[in-house]
């Protein structure tokens, strides 16, 4: 298979294109480096499959020969830096996505949109199921991110049903593991470099608020069973296991042995006060679900980020 991959270069883009080149897949990989790390790319280049093209996909890509798949990860996906980086964030979901869609028509190619569980918003029906149609501020400071998502949710929708092309969308919730920035400032990075470095735990608001953490080589291969059937409507993929994120501090700090102490800053506005996937669509569809308890994800992540941090990458 020759697949075009954005997002190439950051956290979840790498982890996939490793899986599929190991699979014997061709790769193009495309990133802008805006929040990807050109370490990730170190790692892909070694494969005599990858090819990368430093491009920014919401302009119109072109690309030489044939495609079976174009898979759209490229996003801004940490709070703090889609924040900062506004307007890139729902042009890469809104513009992006179009020009990607055109290219898989072009091709021939079939679309694959990684979504997030962003789009239940602060959501009033937990756990959510795919049906549930969300609670977001449209003018809050997370629209950017999420009704950029929404949007190209909807886009991805009307090529399939107006133009027949066969899509997948994926609804990601919160995921970890080795190869994330350590510095993008999402909850895990930032718990477990500041206990290895002996740093307060910042939790935000009182720490009540949950989050569900799915381990990275679990949720690559929901994506991968996903490619493989016909289903064009979305689909939830985490992990149930389900976590205040004091918890998760408190956890954290037990793992790593860390003296830190847990101190606790404003909450963002808008932040959800709830996520856990009902993730009984992709049981039944790819008889999938999570196989790494979040203790054991978490050990895996802290060998590789006490490197990171031995590095003085952090
Ligand atoms: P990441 O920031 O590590 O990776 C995103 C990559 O996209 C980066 O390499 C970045 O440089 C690239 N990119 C951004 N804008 C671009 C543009 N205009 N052109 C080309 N490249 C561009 O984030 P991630 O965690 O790997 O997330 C990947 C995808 O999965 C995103 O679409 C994100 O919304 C989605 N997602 C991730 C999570 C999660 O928990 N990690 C949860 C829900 C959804
Ligand atoms: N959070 C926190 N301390 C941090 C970073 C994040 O308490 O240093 C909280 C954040 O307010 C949110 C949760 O952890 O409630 C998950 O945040 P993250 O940015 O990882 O992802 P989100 O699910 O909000 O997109």
């Amino acid at each position: 298979m020759r697949v075009l991959l954005t997002g190439a270069a950051g956290f979840l883009g790498s982890h996939l294109a490793e899986r599929l080149l190991k699979e014997g897949c061709e790769v193009i990989g495309v990133d802008n480096l805006s929040t990807g790390q050109r370490r990730n790319l170190d790692r892909l280049v070694a494969y005599p499959g990858f090819r990368f093209l430093q491009v920014d996909v919401a302009r119109p890509l072109e690309v030489e020969g044939p495609l079976d798949w174009v898979l759209h990860f490229a996003s801004p996906a940490s709070p703090p830096r889609y924040l900062k980086l506004p307007i890139p964030t729902l042009l890469v979901n809104a513009e992006g996505t179009r020009h990607l869609l055109d290219l898989a028509l072009k091709k021939g190619a079939r679309f694959f949109l990684a979504s997030t569980s962003e789009v239940y918003g602060d959501p009033l029906v937990h756990p959510q199921p795919e049906s549930y149609w969300g609670n977001v501020n449209p003018v809050g400071p997370r629209a950017v991110y999420d009704e950029g998502k929404r949007y190209a949710e909807a886009l991805v929708t009307a090529y399939h049903a107006h133009f027949g092309l066969p899509v997948r969308i994926v609804r990601i919730f919160n995921t970890y593991g080795p190869h994330m920035d350590p510095e993008d400032g999402r909850v895990v990075t930032n718990f477990i470099t500041q206990a290895l470095k002996g740093e307060p735990l910042t939790v935000y608001g009182d720490g009540s608020q949950t989050r569900s953490f799915c381990y990275v080589d679990d949720l690559v291969e929901g994506i991968v069973r996903l490619m493989e059937v016909d289903y064009a409507g979305p689909v939830n993929l985490g992990n149930p296991e389900e976590y205040t994120v004091l918890e998760l501090a408190r956890l954290v700090k037990e793992i790593t042995h860390s003296p830190s102490e847990i101190v606790f800053k404003p909450l963002p506005q808008d932040d959800p006060k709830q996520r856990r996937p009902d993730i009984s669509l992709a049981k039944r569809l790819l008889g999938w679900e999570p196989r790494v308890p979040v203790r054991e994800g978490l050990l895996r992540t802290i060998t590789y980020f006490r490197e990171v941090v031995a590095q003085g990458f952090a």
